[in-house]
């Protein structure tokens, strides 16, 4: 069979919740991916954010390699050696106090909004608690993360979500002071918009929300599952502000392509917190996700990632620049570290696919960004690459 069979049979025997560009990706190595007719692309979306440390990591691979043949899944009524290696080295990374291990980024939401509800529940001896959550943001697709969404389209069709669920716009303070009561126990943010369009949290903001949590004893939870794992130049994105959430999320990179996520709180938080009963999974933090994510982070220590990506983002963010200045349908350009995005006049859906056919992984964020989200591992020279093809393509279409 050749790939349009093969995509063929996906269309009729996948559930049709993706329209997905036409090449059936097959092997990977470096930041260079290579499609079943061998054409190779050059990867500016990692799987989205998730292959931090690109393709075909001979010490990545060899660890996981080691612990299928020791031990791959044993269920949380017990021990493990990686997983408690794992939250070891979290907690130094992040400077929080309890991990809870998920299989997804949306099951770390899960977790977190009822983490927050059980807090204040145990401190105010009721249910019945708010949450403040921002319009445009992402936070995943089962109930308790689209609730918190905000996002009209993805969630009307599923209405009644959670209630008490309140959305304040991103940086405007004052709309988030406006939804503040007595029945709030969380706001919740991406310190990073991504699936939104790639808007960082402003400082004032962000500080400004910080502020609030800590007056009125109110959970401020960071979602970190695109911008945390050193995408931002810091380990956690958060670690570019003054704040300390008291709970975060993590996943996407957390395990470099094996599928895991994690949040985390406070010891403060987790002594209110849930206890045995209150939650759990099958999965997770098995031994294999759990190795994933210990090797992740060592080899992101070794390799001094987070200085990689100061370095190599400051130069992205010329080269983007640039095209700017020089491109009439770039209208902007916003973003931390090698999380950037261009909003664009132009489709930047036509762009991406325009791109792909040029060899150039590029995907997009919100109605009009093309977003930038490499793995790590990328050097200037790949930067120049992605910038010559992106300018030849902008050049045609603006023509
Ligand atoms: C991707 C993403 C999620 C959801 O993660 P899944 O692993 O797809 O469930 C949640 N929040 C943010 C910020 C994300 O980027």
């Amino acid at each position: 069979m050749n790939s349009i069979q093969y995509m063929e049979q996906a269309e009729r025997d996948l559930l049709h919740t993706y329209n997905r560009y036409g090449v059936i990706l097959k092997s990977g190595a470096g930041v260079y991916l290579t499609d079943t007719d061998g054409k190779q692309y050059l990867d500016f979306a990692a799987g989205i954010g998730v292959c931090a440390l690109g393709y075909g990591n001979q010490e990545y691979n060899q660890a996981l390699k080691d612990q299928i043949d020791e031990l791959i899944h044993t269920s949380n009524l017990y021990y493990n050696l990686p997983v408690i290696k794992a939250a070891e080295q979290l907690k130094k990374v992040s400077g929080m106090d309890r991990v809870f291990f998920t299989n997804s980024g949306t099951e770390a939401i899960e977790g977190a909004i009822k983490a927050a509800k059980k807090y204040a529940y145990t401190k105010d001896g009721h249910a019945g608690h708010e949450i403040i959550a921002m319009n445009n943001s992402f936070h995943g697709r089962s109930l308790g993360a689209l609730s918190v969404t905000g996002n009209k389209h993805y969630q009307e069709a599923f209405e009644p979500l959670l209630e008490g669920i309140r959305f304040a716009e991103f940086n405007r303070l004052d709309t988030v002071k406006e939804l503040v009561n007595g029945k709030t126990c969380a706001i919740l943010l991406e310190t990073i918009q991504g699936e939104g369009g790639i808007y960082p949290a402003q400082t004032d903001f962000l500080e400004g929300i910080a502020e609030i949590c800590k007056e009125n004893d109110i959970l401020l939870i960071l979602d970190e599952i695109q911008c945390g794992m050193g995408r931002s130049g810091k380990m956690f994105a958060w670690q570019n502000y003054s704040v300390q959430p008291d709970i975060m999320t993590a996943a996407k990179a957390l395990g470099c392509g094996v599928p895991v996520g994690a949040f985390f709180m406070t010891e403060r938080v987790a002594e209110k917190s849930l206890v045995p009963g209150d939650h759990g999974t099958t999965y997770g933090g098995n031994p294999f996700a759990a190795a994933a994510v210990l090797k992740t982070l060592e080899i992101m220590e070794h390799n001094h990632i987070t200085e990689h990506v100061k370095k190599v983002s400051d130069y992205l963010w010329e080269r983007l620049e640039k095209l700017k200045e020089k491109h009439t349908s770039i209208l902007d350009h916003r973003g931390i570290g090698l999380m950037q995005g261009l909003q664009m006049s132009l489709p930047v859906g036509e762009v991406s696919k325009n791109v792909l056919k040029e060899g150039l992984i590029l995907i997009t964020a919100g109605s009009n960004v093309l977003r930038f989200l490499p793995p790590l591992i990328i050097a200037e020279r790949h930067v120049d690459e992605m910038a010559a093809m992106l300018d030849r393509i902008l050049d045609e279409m603006e023509r």
